[in-house]
């Protein structure tokens, strides 16, 4: 029988990957996000893995519409192996004293609350079965702050302290939590933190080769095919060009 992941925020970038990834692993799959359209059209390209596809189109940071796309789930389908908490974005890049309001409670609502209330949801349902993996997509802004990146850094400093906080509880329960923190990744990701500005997204990949979504999910392949008695704590990934989140090399 097909083991289940959910993966949250699958409608672009790591998400979409990483669904594409474990879709090849033989993974039935739950993909989530806003974008509806963008989910058939991913289910239907992962259908041709011969897998079993579930849309669950809501936004995460509304944690009533997240609970009723989860109750509606059948008792099937809410057994989970794997969790990919991967929804999250930043939203502007401004100094503390000119942060906007709504990018800053978008973000915290979305990177921590969403990942929080989702989590919540399917731990239950992991620990009755003695077995599960969660699998937090984090940053190289978990551990390290940059200018103008407050907000983002702060709720990725959460995810941390969160992904560490979660293993010690599941502990007992046999389910494995881990993290990968990635830098620089070209997805939609810089388009979403400029407001759509593709000008303003496009300088921060020039003259460097930034990592791309599947780099991501090739290190989330890894996590999830290690033996049952090995997890991966976290993987720090960088692009050869980038030494820390503020240090880089541009031709
Ligand atoms: P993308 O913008 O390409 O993808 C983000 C995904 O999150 C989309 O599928 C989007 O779906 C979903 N999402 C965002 N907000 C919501 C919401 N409110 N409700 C439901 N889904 C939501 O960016 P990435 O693939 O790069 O980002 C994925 C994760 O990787 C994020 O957590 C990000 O912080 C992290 N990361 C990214 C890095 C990078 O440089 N790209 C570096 C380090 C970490 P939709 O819009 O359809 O709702």
């Amino acid at each position: 029988m097909n083991k289940r992941a959910m993966i949250t925020g699958a409608s672009s970038g790591i998400g979409k990957a990483t669904a594409l990834m474990m879709a090849r692993n033989g993974y039935n799959l739950i993909i989530t996000g806003r974008r509806e359209k963008r989910l058939h059209e991913l289910a239907d390209q992962l259908k041709k893995s011969e897998i079993e596809v579930k849309i669950m189109p809501f936004d995460i940071r509304d944690p009533q519409a997240t609970r009723n796309a989860w109750n509606a789930l059948s008792k099937e389908w809410k057994q989970l192996d794997v969790l990919v908490n991967n929804a999250g974005l930043a939203a502007g890049a401004d100094p503390i004293q000119e942060g906007r309001w709504e990018d800053w409670e978008q973000m915290i609502d979305t990177n921590i609350k969403g990942l929080l209330s989702i989590t919540r949801l399917v731990t239950p349902e992991m620990i009755k079965r003695n077995k599960g993996h969660i699998i937090n997509v984090s940053s190289i802004a978990s551990s390290e702050v940059y200018a103008n990146g407050n907000v983002y850094c702060a709720s990725k400093h959460a995810v941390h302290a969160l992904t560490k906080g979660m293993r010690i509880d599941l502990l007992p329960h046999n389910i494995k939590v881990s993290s990968i923190s990635p830098g620089m990744v070209e997805t939609e990701f810089s388009i979403v933190r400029y407001h759509g500005d593709k000008g303003k997204a496009d300088k921060v990949y020039e003259g460097l080769t930034p990592l791309n979504a599947d780099d991501v999910a090739d290190a989330i392949e890894f996590m999830i095919t290690r033996p049952s008695h090995v997890n991966v704590n976290d993987m720090l990934l960088m692009p050869t060009a980038q030494a820390s989140a503020v240090y880089n090399h541009r031709e």
